[in-house]
């Protein structure tokens, strides 16, 4: 995990509009507010899988996704999940799709 701040040099409240974050899907950057906070979860059948946490308070390590299929789909074909979370290669991204399928566009 590359460190993009040194906290005490630049806050990131200093930024315009608030935190940033990198997508994991096309890697852009955007704001904290318009990306989707992804943990490490588990899905309805009890397995490990990359879950939506949409009030960003779940605890531990996140990734963060464009709420689209689009980033999706990029996110789950470069392993960006297992890898963002510390996870095993199988880690579904399932729960997040039924999530962004569920959501109004
Ligand atoms: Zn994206």
């Amino acid at each position: 995990m590359v460190r993009e701040h040194n906290s005490s040099a630049c806050p990131e409240s200093c930024a315009p509009g608030g935190p940033v974050r990198t997508c994991v899907g096309c890697r852009e950057r955007a704001a904290k507010s318009e990306l989707l906070r992804i943990v490490l979860g588990t899905d309805v059948d009890g397995r490990p899988a990359a879950v939506p946490d949409p009030g960003g308070s779940a605890p531990g390590r996140g990734a963060h996704l464009h709420p689209t299929s689009v980033c999706l789909d990029r996110a789950v074909r470069r392993r960006a999940f297992p890898r963002a979370l510390r996870a095993g290669v199988g880690l579904t991204g399932e729960p997040v799709r039924e999530y962004l399928a569920a959501r109004p566009t």
